[in-house]
C-alpha cells in the first residue's frame, strides 16, 4: 500500500506520525509553515485525560521530551492539579476542580518535542491546495506549486480552519461564531508583580465578573527556571493574560489595533478584585493584543470516499477552550485512527469499513463534546448560570459553597 497522507503537523498530525512509526506503516507530513520554528511562542495546554492515550502511542523518548517542556518543573512535581474558577469581583473561588493528573505544556514546545525521530517525514512549506482521487484504491494531494503526492489514505489535520474539510463538506465547513470575543497578551511579570496570581494558582486560573459578565483567563508560560533568568537581576515570568465577553452592540466589537484591543482590555478590567485589576492595568502598552475567534464545527457527515479520506483534530471538531479538552479530543483521535490504519495495513479490515468505524466513534464522541464547550463557553459570561451543573464542570467538579 501506498504512504498514509498526513496534512498538517500540529500536535495531533505530528502525534499520529509517531504512532504510525512505532507500528511501521509508511507515512508523510505535509505542512505549510516554512519551519517548525515559524509560529510564535503560543500558548500552554493541559493534556489530561489523553495522557493514557499518549502513553500508549508514543516512545519513552518522546514522552520525557514533553514532560520537559511543562510550563513550570517545579509545579509539575507535585502538581495538585486544582483548577479554579473565581468571582473577579471579590477573587473568591466559585468552583475548585478536583485534582486529577495533568502536563500542562508548551504547545509549540510540544511540537517540537513531538518531531524528534520523525522528522524526515515531515515536509515543511508545503501547503496542500486539493485532492485528486485518480485511481479506487490511491488518492493525491495537490500543492500550490502544482507538485502532487500519491498515497492510500489522507487525513486532514489541518487546524480548525481546515482545507480538507472545505473540499469534503463545501457546503458547510464553516465554523459557527458565538458571538463572544476573546483577545490575550503575554506578557513579562518580576517575582514581585506575579505573586498574588501564583498564590490563587502557580498554572493557571478562570473566573467571571458578575456584574458584566466578562471573563478573564490567567495561564502561566514560562518560569525563571525555564527562561534561564532563575537568580539573575532581571528573573522574570512570562504569562498569558486573557479576556473574553459577549457581543452585545458595536461597541463589543474586537478592534483594529494592539492600542484600542489593550485599552478595552483594561476598561473591561475596571471594578476586579485590585490585585487582577494591577495585572491587567500594568500591560504594556505596545504589547502585541491577539484575537482568537471562538467558532466551533459540530463534526458534520463527509464522504470519505470509500475510506481514502478522513479528518482529526480541530479539522474534524471545531471547539472553543472552556473545557480545555479540543487537543485531548484530537489526541484521542490519533490513538482511535491509528488501530483502524493498522487494521487497514495488515488486511484486517477493509478501509472504508475501518475508516468509517473510526469516524462514528469519533463522531458521536466529539458533538456531544463541540456543544458541551459551547455552553461551557457561554456559561462562563453568565455568572447567574454558574452553578455546579454548568457545562464548564460537568464530570469534574466539586462546587464551593
Ligand atoms: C488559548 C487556547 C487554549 C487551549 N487550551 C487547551 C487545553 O488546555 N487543553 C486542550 O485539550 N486543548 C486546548 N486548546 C485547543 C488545542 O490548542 C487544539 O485543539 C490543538 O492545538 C489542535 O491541534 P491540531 O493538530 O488538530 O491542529 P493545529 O495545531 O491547528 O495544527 C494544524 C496544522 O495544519 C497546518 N495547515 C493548515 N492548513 C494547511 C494546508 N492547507 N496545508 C498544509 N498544512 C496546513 C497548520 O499550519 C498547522 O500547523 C486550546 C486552544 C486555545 C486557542
Amino acid at each position: 500500500m501506498g504512504p498514509v497522507l498526513i496534512v498538517g503537523a500540529g500536535i495531533v498530525g505530528l502525534t499520529l506520525g509517531q504512532a504510525l512509526k512505532q507500528k511501521n506503516i509508511p507515512f508523510e507530513i505535509y505542512e505549510r509553515d516554512a519551519t517548525p520554528e515559524a509560529r510564535g511562542q503560543g500558548w500552554a495546554i493541559t493534556l489530561h485525560w489523553a495522557l493514557e492515550y499518549m502513553l500508549k502511542m508514543l516512545p519513552e523518548e518522546t514522552l520525557a521530551r514533553i514532560q520537559d517542556v511543562q510550563v513550570d518543573p517545579d509545579v509539575a512535581r507535585n502538581d495538585s492539579g486544582n483548577f479554579l474558577f473565581i468571582n473577579l469581583e471579590t477573587g473568591q473561588p466559585k468552583f475548585k476542580i478536583p485534582p486529577n493528573r495533568r502536563w500542562r505544556v508548551n504547545r509549540e514546545k510540544t511540537r517540537r518535542a513531538l518531531l524528534h525521530g520523525i522528522e524526515d517525514h515531515v515536509h515543511w512549506g508545503r501547503r496542500v491546495m486539493g485532492l485528486n482521487m485518480p485511481e479506487t484504491d490511491r488518492v493525491q494531494l495537490l500543492f500550490d506549486d502544482h507538485s502532487t503526492v500519491t498515497g492510500s489514505l489522507v487525513v486532514g489535520i489541518d487546524g480548525s480552519r481546515s482545507m480538507v474539510r472545505q473540499i469534503l463538506r463545501p457546503d458547510a465547513f464553516e465554523n459557527v461564531p458565538l458571538g463572544i470575543n476573546f483577545t490575550g497578551v503575554a506578557v513579562d511579570f518580576t517575582p514581585e508583580e506575579i505573586r498574588p496570581l501564583k498564590e490563587m494558582d502557580p498554572l493557571l486560573f478562570q473566573g467571571c465578573y458578575p456584574p458584566t459578565g466578562t471573563f478573564f483567563w490567567f495561564s502561566m508560560l514560562e518560569t525563571p527556571q525555564v527562561n534561564g533568568t532563575v537568580a539573575t537581576k532581571n528573573e522574570r515570568y512570562r504569562a498569558q493574560i486573557c479576556m473574553s465577553w459577549s457581543e452585545r452592540g458595536p461597541e463589543d466589537k474586537v478592534a483594529t489595533t494592539d492600542e484600542d484591543r489593550l485599552a478595552n482590555m483594561k476598561q473591561r478590567a475596571q471594578g476586579f478584585v485590585p490585585f487582577l485589576q494591577r495585572a491587567v492595568d500594568r500591560i504594556p502598552v505596545g504589547t502585541p493584543v491577539t484575537e482568537i475567534k471562538l467558532a466551533d464545527w459540530e463534526c458534520l457527515g463527509w464522504d470519505n470516499q470509500g475510506g481514502r479520506v478522513t479528518l482529526a483534530g480541530d479539522a474534524a471538531h471545531a471547539m472553543t477552550m472552556y473545557r480545555g479538552e479540543a487537543a485531548n479530543h484530537g489526541l484521542l483521535d490519533a490513538y482511535r485512527l491509528m488501530e483502524a490504519i493498522e487494521q487497514i495495513y495488515n488486511g484486517g479490515a477493509i478501509a472504508s469499513v475501518a475508516i468509517d468505524h473510526y469516524e462514528k466513534e469519533m463522531r458521536d464522541r466529539t458533538s456531544h463534546a463541540v456543544r458541551l464547550s459551547r455552553q461551557a463557553c457561554r456559561d462562563a459570561h453568565d455568572w447567574g448560570r454558574l452553578d455546579e451543573t454548568s457545562a464548564i464542570l460537568t464530570k469534574r467538579a466539586i462546587f464551593v459553597k
